[in-house]
């Protein structure tokens, strides 16, 4: 059941894969950008998965939402205002149920893409962590919506982000910091579209 204890664990198990990640994330970064993305997100997961606020949260949108926002304040980078709004935006979808329905994680994931699109200003193709987002996102609805079950439809979920982190690497940067690079972008993995990648297999995890 997807209650406040699975989302917990989604994002104890997605502040143990940064943690581990963090100085792939950052080499990602230091290839196109400013060589912080991983010790920005393992700053930002191991505070807001030790704070008080996530130990008392009581329903998944609690929880969520003080995650982000948690974010939001410790990460000084992009990422941290980006992550947060997915994280916000999909609290702000699931209410204050205290489980949530498969359907209602897949519009959740809707939501977070919508949210992240309108803040960083940036669609499929930018070289972006929606590359890999919005891909996880539509492979999880199909897959519900063909009737695979929970933990099917997350699997789905994780191997679209995946791939689309790692169709990241022939693109060209339009937004954020590697857009400075141009043409320089090219034949590099976007550190964003990585992380949303452990991100999404964490996810999965949490249901396996
Ligand atoms: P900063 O670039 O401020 O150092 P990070 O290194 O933590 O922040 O994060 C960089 C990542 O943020 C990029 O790899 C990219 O995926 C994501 N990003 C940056 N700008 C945008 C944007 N406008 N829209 C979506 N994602 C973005
Ligand atoms: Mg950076
Ligand atoms: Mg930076």
């Amino acid at each position: 059941v997807l209650d406040t204890a699975f989302f917990r664990r989604w994002l104890d198990l997605a502040a143990a894969a940064i943690r581990r990640e963090a100085d792939h994330l950052t080499d990602l970064d230091s290839a196109i950008g400013d060589a912080d993305h991983g010790s920005n997100m393992r700053r930002g997961f191991d505070s807001a998965s030790t704070s008080a606020a996530y130990a008392a949260a009581t329903t998944p949108g609690a929880l969520l939402k003080g995650f982000g926002t948690h974010l939001i304040g410790k990460v000084g980078g992009a990422s941290g205002p980006l992550y947060g709004t997915v994280l916000r935006r999909a609290a702000k979808a699931l209410g204050e149920d205290g489980t949530v329905s498969p359907q209602a994680l897949g519009e959740a994931l809707a939501a977070a893409v919508a949210g992240v699109r309108r803040l960083g200003d940036s669609g499929p193709g930018d070289k972006t962590m929606v590359d890999a987002l919005a891909p996880a996102a539509e492979a999880y609805q199909r897959a519900l919506g063909e009737g695979a079950p929970l933990t099917g439809a997350l699997a789905a979920a994780a191997r679209a982000a995946r791939e689309g982190a790692e169709a990241t690497i022939p693109m060209r940067a339009r937004r954020g910091r590697a857009s400075y690079l141009g043409e320089r972008s090219v034949g590099h993995q976007d550190p964003g579209a990585t992380s949303t990648a452990l991100l999404f297999t964490a996810l999965h995890e949490a249901a396996a």
